[in-house]
């Protein structure tokens, strides 16, 4: 790898974002009590219910759950790309450093998108424009955003797919997505979200696409670039090895609720929400050959009509009539954590 070096800086281009004042000293990344709502012909989906969480600088936030539950929602909200209608923010703020992105005009959330916080999707391939190289792609960015000239928006391309592990970068630059492996290809896009140095970055499922070794060198690849850079990183998964590995703190999402929030060795040592306790009890382990795997029995609620209670109830081996009519708040659990089941103490004891 080497360091970026092209300068870029005196070119004409000046971001609007100059003129927001921006908070120094306010935490990196803030949402708070945050609702999404889908209105959809069948009524109104809460796909995310009163989420709240925050991030610092060279943090990594895990947001754990099975599919549906509301994590790449509560992402496209804070990136600012949900598809609306049907979408609709029906509540909470979202912070960075201090200035609120949901009230923010969406001329200037463009410039925060493409300079404060940054995306990583699943899907290299369908990200990615076919019929254009990957090094003119990379380029633009650095055309429009900050008037960089053909050969300066170039040469840093190359030092971008240099930085993130592209071998021979000169010549892979001139090369279509369709010419790149999967791993190589999520490679491009984490290049791309961070080539215009952004303090966050929000990856959506990095992974999911690749097979396991070259998972593993595309989080560690991620992880590092993080670290150099200080920056805040949001990591979407369902999957709990992926998180254990790199997360420093961990929201557990269900059916639009944030059920569990704890650094990451609490959650693993001493669950606190049944939901969490039993997605850790169905990782295959290499200690356990021959034993049947454990498995949450149903499937999550749909948004629309959620049961009553706990919406967790009709799947949790711990529910008793109490969960099916009373709503746990988020309690306080001693140590920082947070956990949206009456019975947290009989959870972590258990
Ligand atoms: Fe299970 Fe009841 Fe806790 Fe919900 S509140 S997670 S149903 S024990």
């Amino acid at each position: 790898m080497t360091e970026t070096k092209t300068d870029v800086s005196a070119g004409p281009a000046k971001s609007p974002l100059r003129n927001v004042e921006f908070d120094k000293s306010a935490p990196l990344l803030e949402v708070e009590d945050l609702k999404v709502e889908f209105h959809t012909r069948d009524g109104v989906a809460k796909a995310v219910n009163g989420v709240s969480f925050s991030l610092s600088e060279g943090e990594t936030l895990g947001i754990l759950g099975e599919s549906g539950c509301g994590k790449s929602v509560t992402a496209q909200a804070i990136m600012g790309i949900l598809d609306s209608p049907p979408a609709k923010i029906a509540g909470g703020e979202v912070r960075f450093r201090g200035v609120d992105l949901l009230s923010m005009d969406e001329k200037l959330r463009r410039h925060v998108r493409a300079n404060k916080i940054a995306m990583i999707f699943q899907d290299a391939l369908s990200s990615l424009n076919p019929v254009f190289t990957v090094g003119w792609q990379l380029a633009e960015s650095f055309r429009v955003h900050q008037g960089a000239d053909r050969k300066q928006a170039k040469a840093r391309a190359v030092e971008m797919l240099d930085l993130v592990g592209i071998p021979a970068a000169k010549n892979r630059a001139n090369d279509f997505p369709h010419q790149f492996s999967g791993g190589m290809r999520q490679r491009v896009m984490i290049a791309m979200a961070l080539s215009l140095k952004p303090d966050v970055i929000i990856a959506d499922e990095p992974t999911t696409a690749l097979d396991v070794t070259v998972q593993a060198q595309v989080m560690q690849l991620l992880a590092d670039l993080q670290q150099e850079m200080r920056l805040g990183l949001i990591l979407i998964t369902h999957d709990m090895g992926v998180v254990a590995d790199v997360a420093d703190k961990i929201c557990v999402m269900y059916a639009g609720n944030a059920v569990e929030q704890a650094d990451v060795y609490q959650i693993y040592e001493t669950p606190a929400h049944p939901y969490t306790k039993a997605l850790l009890e169905s990782i295959p382990r290499v200690d356990q050959k021959g034993q049947e795997l454990t498995v949450i029995k149903g499937l999550p609620p749909a948004l629309v009509n959620p049961p009553p209670g706990c919406s967790f109830h009709p799947r949790c081996t711990f529910a008793r009539d109490r969960c099916k009519v009373d709503v746990p708040p988020l309690y306080t659990v001693p140590g920082g954590r947070a956990s949206a089941c009456h019975y947290w103490e009989e959870v972590m004891g258990s």
